[in-house]
């Protein structure tokens, strides 16, 4: 018997490293058409089993498009399969932590890829304590002063690095700006300041062809420029860190789940996108759907890491 066990375990490893080696991973995008996939459903405390915030847009079987990177996104999207060398523009929606800390991550990777093309990437100017994009950068990324001063390569294009073509938005115009546009493909993507409180805040719009998709960024939902900017869209993500009991600080940032759906209703959207989480919102989750569906009667997707929605 004693020399079956032997056997038996190399069978057993044997499976173990198979059936790792062929399991794959949760893929969103189809070989045509568009897709969402939610990359971090979470938001600034790690007490929601989710990555912080970010969004891939998959575009024919390719990660063309990424809105946000909080902290687990990169993690997430190698789970998800995206490529970096796929990658068309990012967009930055502002710069707390939840939403920005594995941008550079995501960069360092992009040294191991075969890329070659510069990548747009578009964010706020500065505001209070908060760096514009270019700022930001450079406080990462210079070859003299900044934290990760080898990766420098990222600023101008040296060290077998591809060059970022960063873009700042002011976002205190009342007016949508172009970040990024593709004509060949007909893809735009616009962008305008949101109201979060004092941080300097943007919402992105993506268009694709005849389609459309919406982030809102963090915002309290005060703002009628947004409703406009937004009508009519395929698909509108929204996030919802707080409960409809919120006020205060909290409520100046966010917006309670009413007001979430009054936009959605007010933006005639298709389908609605709730994400970014936190603990203190879901442990209010029905009571947060009931106000958002007694406003908005269109569809609604409650986002998962990795989940994915086509549009
Ligand atoms: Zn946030």
């Amino acid at each position: 018997m004693k020399l079956f066990v032997p056997i038996l375990l190399s069978l057993l490893c044997n499976t173990v490293l198979v059936a790792y080696a062929t399991a794959s991973p949760p893929h969103c995008p189809p070989s045509e058409g568009l897709s969402l996939q939610i990359l971090g459903s979470g938001g600034p405390i790690a007490d929601d089993g989710r990555a912080s915030t970010s969004y891939l847009v998959w575009i024919d079987g390719k990660s063309r498009l990424m809105i946000d990177s909080g902290g687990g996104s990169f993690l997430r999207f190698g789970e998800a399969g995206g490529k970096f060398e796929d990658l068309d523009h990012v967009g930055v929606s502002h710069f707390h932590t939840d939403h920005s800390t594995d941008l550079v991550a995501l960069l360092k990777s992009g040294y191991f890829s075969d890329r070659s093309a510069r990548l747009s990437i578009s964010g706020p100017m500065a505001g209070g304590p908060y760096p514009g994009l270019n700022n930001y950068l450079e406080r990462l990324l210079d070859s003299n002063t900044g934290v990760y001063a080898y990766l420098s390569g990222y600023l101008d294009g040296s060290a077998g690095l591809v060059k970022l073509e960063p873009r700042e938005i002011d976002p205190r115009l009342h007016k949508a700006s172009l970040v990024y546009s593709h004509p060949a493909d007909d893809i735009e993507v616009i962008a305008l300041g949101v109201p979060h409180g004092p941080v300097p805040t943007l919402a992105f719009r993506v268009r694709i062809g005849q389609k459309s998709i919406v982030f809102s960024g963090d915002q309290n939902g005060s703002s009628d420029a947004f409703v406009d900017f937004a009508r009519g869209t395929d698909v509108l993500v929204m996030h919802m860190p707080v409960p409809e009991t919120i006020s205060g600080v909290g409520r100046n940032l966010h917006a309670p789940p009413s007001v979430i759906g009054d936009i959605a209703a007010k933006t005639d959207t298709r389908l609605l996108v709730l994400s970014h989480f936190m603990a203190r919102s879901l442990d209010h989750f029905e009571d947060n759907l009931k106000e958002i569906r007694s406003r908005y009667q269109g569809s609604i997707v409650s986002a998962h890491d990795l989940e994915c929605v086509k549009f």
